[in-house]
This record gives structure tokens, sequence and C-alpha cells, in this order.
């Protein structure tokens, strides 16, 4: 007989296979639990990283990364690229008008605007507060014009729980092979800037300046 065995031999082999069987699926389902219990916790880990918790849109580190990475894919084909940021117009009074949690509210049901009228290859983002920013891969300064003008217009007319209507500006601009990813964010917001002092609700492109 078994060594092991020789102190349990009260005990059966047919008892010992089931009980074998139990322990074996016992620790099978315990580690597949505690498998998918660590992929969930990768899963939310990597939202929190990438995604703005309050409009669930891209937030400004991934949406840095993107732009990076589409920048180098435009050099590399020799594509055009462009920016958007967008500004809400007047955010503050509807905050001061409607309390913070409608300010919330009305940001939600913008990002899903903005969702809702860019195209599926743009990369739409949280720049901050109420800033908005949409990178778009392959699309030169007109088309990206009419992608802005787009949204403005259905913001303009959307019909905004409590607040009714708001406005936004935006500022384009487009990559230059040889700008750093920080002038094309500078010159978005030089453009965004002149929409604003020109009255708001309005797309503005940046103009060069040689
Ligand atoms: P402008 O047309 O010049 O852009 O005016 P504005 O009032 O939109 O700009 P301003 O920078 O004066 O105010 C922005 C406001 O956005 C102030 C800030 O409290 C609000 N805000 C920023 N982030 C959030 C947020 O997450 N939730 C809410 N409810 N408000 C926010
Ligand atoms: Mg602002
Ligand atoms: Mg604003």
């Amino acid at each position: 007989m078994i060594p092991v065995l020789a102190a349990y031999e009260s005990i059966e082999l047919d008892e010992i296979i089931p009980l074998f069987f139990f322990i074996t699926l016992s620790i099978g389902y315990f580690a597949l639990r505690r498998w998918k219990e660590g992929k969930e916790l990768i899963k939310t880990l990597k939202e929190m990283a990438t995604l703005d918790p309050l409009t669930t849109l891209f937030n400004r580190r991934k949406i840095e990364t993107e732009l990076a990475r589409s920048i180098k894919y435009s050099e590399r084909f020799k594509q055009a690229l462009s920016i958007v940021i967008i500004d809400i117009d007047h955010f503050k009074q509807v905050n001061d008008k409607h309390g913070h949690d409608i300010g919330d509210v009305v940001l939600i049901e913008f990002s899903n605007l903005l969702t809702l009228h860019c195209r599926d290859t743009d990369i739409v983002g949280r720049w901050g507060g109420e800033e908005f920013i949409i990178v778009a891969p392959q699309t030169n300064i007109f088309e990206t014009y009419d992608l802005a003008e787009r949204i403005r217009s259905h913001v303009e007319k959307h019909l905004f729980p409590e607040v009714n209507s708001i406005t936004c500006s935006l500022g384009i601009a487009a990559y230059r092979a040889d700008h750093q990813i920080e002038d094309t964010i500078r010159r978005a917001d030089k453009a965004l800037y002149q929409a604003k002092n020109e009255g708001r609700n309005k797309v503005q492109t940046f103009e060069e300046e040689e």
C-alpha cells in the first residue's frame, strides 16, 4: 500500500477519487474567478487612465498620445491632419444661473453631440473644463472647416435640459510637417481666441503669419 494512505486505511479509493475531483474543480473555479476579477481590474485601470470620468470622452493625456501617433502616421504617409479646439461660450453663466450639476449635464450632452456629429475616424476628447478637442486624421483644413461648422450648427440648434440653447466657438489648424505638435495646438488656440473676439458661436481657421 502507498505509505501515505497506510495512515488512512479506513478511507476507500472510491471515496478519494470524488474528493480529488471536487478539490480540483474548486481550485479551478477559484482560479477562474480570480483571473476574471484581475481582467476587470485591468480594464477599469485602463479606463481611468484614458477616459474623462464625467463625459467618458478621451482625457487630455490620451488625446496627447493619440495626437502624437496620428502625426507620425500623417508624416509617414504624407497625409493631412487637422485639429479643432472647441470651447463652450459663456459656460460660467450656465453654472451661475442653473448650478454646477446642470452644468455637468450640459457637458455630458455636449460631449454626446460631438461624438454623434464626428466621423468614426475622428478622435474626440475633453481638453479640460468646458474645452474639447477633435483630432481629424486624413482631413485637410477645408474639410475640417466643414466638420467644425457642422458641429457649431448642431450645437446651436440643440435643446439642452434646463438651459435650452448654448453655443460654442471653434478654432481649427492643420498640422505642418515642419512644426511641433505644440505649434498646431497653439495655432488652433489662437484661432479659437479670434473666434471668441469676433463674437463667439463661430468657426475660425488659423491664418498663417508669414
Ligand atoms: P467664454 O465664452 O469666454 O469661454 O466664457 P466662459 O464662461 O465659458 O469661460 P470661463 O473660463 O470664464 O468659465 C469656464 C467655466 O467652466 C468656469 C468653470 O467653473 C466651468 N467648468 C469647468 N469645468 C467644469 C465641470 O467639470 N463642470 C461644471 N459644471 N463646470 C465646469
Ligand atoms: Mg474655456
Ligand atoms: Mg468657455
